[in-house]
């Protein structure tokens, strides 16, 4: 007797009422994404859990692809029996022998779903535990903190045991929160908002603002590693490779030192607002953190937010640095991030930038210079990558031959 399937707890979206069905397929057309490679696998789903059978495929390695799947609370590997009490028995302990660590201690806890099942809870956790404890060598019972947690549900289709839970990645399944562009820079903070985002079921394209020859290749090639990081959570992603480098220009020669910063970001903010709708988006991420840095300020959020009134969902607004690394660490985006390469902004910077602008400043000092049509060019030029964990740049492909 062998683990046959993994069992899928949803968490939060089970409160969802009637959208739970949309939820859950969701998740289940999520979750077969990530797995394709194990042709074997099929995925039974119902209202309140979903089954993986395994049909032989590799357990560990599917518990490993699912701790990255959005919309899962936890998860565990199961053994189904039919509803007879010998089976019951057999198969808690077989579940308990194969497992991949000894406890000292375990428990029985039995749930009995099937009404019509002659043995309740108690009676069930007395007959599995005396059964476990005569078969195996050195386990004793803990109700308080055992080692194991051997879990038996009889349902009116079969009974279920499990013995591990694995945490899930929590949140929200990845599409059922409708699409946003992420402001992707080639920094620490901008991959973090984009995994938070997507963490409560958003579909991110990412946006990212590029200044050649100012910025290298390299540069680019480094946000193309970010968002490869990001599909490890979201599958697939878009990238939109915007050229900034007359708009930036354009600003740096016109628009006085102190507010070239807040306009170039300004712009930044109206391109993406114009390519969110081109790609039917409902809103914009960025990886702001109130008070990080001069154009972080509330004033220049402010002066920034004012071209548009599409929502800009800001997921790291109230945190910390320290916190943020701690996030960018887990996902693995830090290492890419802290590369020297330059971003488009860092160039331009100013010495000193406002900290408290106006926006009638920055519109006045605009007017001076003709930005929309160098904004349609932009977008005109705009390369549209799709981006997957095995993507390579063109660069790559040719050394290969
Ligand atoms: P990050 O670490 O994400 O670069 P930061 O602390 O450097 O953030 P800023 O440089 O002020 O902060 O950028 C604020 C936000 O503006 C970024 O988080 C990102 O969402 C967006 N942004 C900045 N530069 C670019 C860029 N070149 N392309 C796309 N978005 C950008
Ligand atoms: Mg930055």
């Amino acid at each position: 007797m062998k683990y046959d399937r993994i069992l899928i707890r949803y968490g939060e979206m089970s409160t969802k009422g009637k959208n739970r069905n949309r939820f859950v397929v969701r998740l289940k057309r999520n979750i077969e994404k990530k797995l394709k490679s194990f042709s074997n696998i099929k995925i039974e789903y119902m209202r309140d859990r979903m089954y993986i059978l395994l049909n032989g495929e590799p357990h560990e390695e599917i518990l490993e692809q699912l701790k990255t799947v959005f919309g899962i609370q936890s998860f565990s590997l199961a053994m189904k029996c039919e509803n007879d009490i010998e089976l019951i028995k057999a198969t808690a302990l077989a579940a308990v022998q194969q497992l991949p660590y000894e406890g000292k201690t375990f428990k029985v806890s039995a749930k009995r779903v099937d009404k019509q099942f002659p043995l309740g809870s108690n009676d069930l956790n007395y007959e599995i535990g005396s059964h476990i404890l005569r078969n195996t060598e050195s386990l004793t019972v803990n109700v308080r903190e055992p080692d194991i947690n051997v879990r038996v549900e009889v349902r009116k289709d079969g009974t279920y045991v499990t013995c591990r839970d694995i945490l899930g990645a929590g949140g929200l399944p990845i599409g059922t929160s409708g699409k946003a562009m992420l402001m992707l820079s080639g920094g620490i903070d901008s991959p973090v908002a984009g995994y938070l985002a997507m963490k409560r079921g958003l579909e991110i394209e990412a946006v990212h603002f590029f200044s050649p020859p100012f910025t290298s290749e390299r540069a680019k090639q480094k946000v193309i590693d970010l968002v490869k990081k990001l599909t490890t959570f979201g599958g697939k992603m878009k990238l939109h490779i915007v050229p900034f480098t007359d708009i930036q220009q354009a600003i740096h020669r016109q628009v006085p030192d102190g507010y070239s910063l807040i306009s170039a970001r300004r712009m930044m903010l109206k391109i993406t607002d114009l390519l969110r709708k081109k790609h039917n988006g409902l809103a914009i991420v960025t990886g702001e953190s109130l008070g990080q840095v001069a154009s972080q300020t509330l004033e220049s959020m402010f002066v920034i937010n004012e071209m548009t009134t599409t929502p800009i969902l800001r997921p790291l607004v109230s945190m910390d640095k320290t916190e943020i690394i701690e996030i960018a660490r887990k996902i693995d985006t830090h290492d890419i991030s802290i590369l020297p390469y330059e971003d488009c902004c860092t160039i331009f910077t100013p010495s000193a930038p406002k900290t408290r602008p106006k926006r009638e400043k920055a519109a006045y000092y605009e007017s001076f210079v003709d930005l929309m049509p160098l904004i349609d060019e932009a977008i005109a030029n705009t390369e549209t990558l799709i981006i997957d964990e095995t993507f390579t740049t063109v660069d790559e492909f040719e050394e290969l031959f």
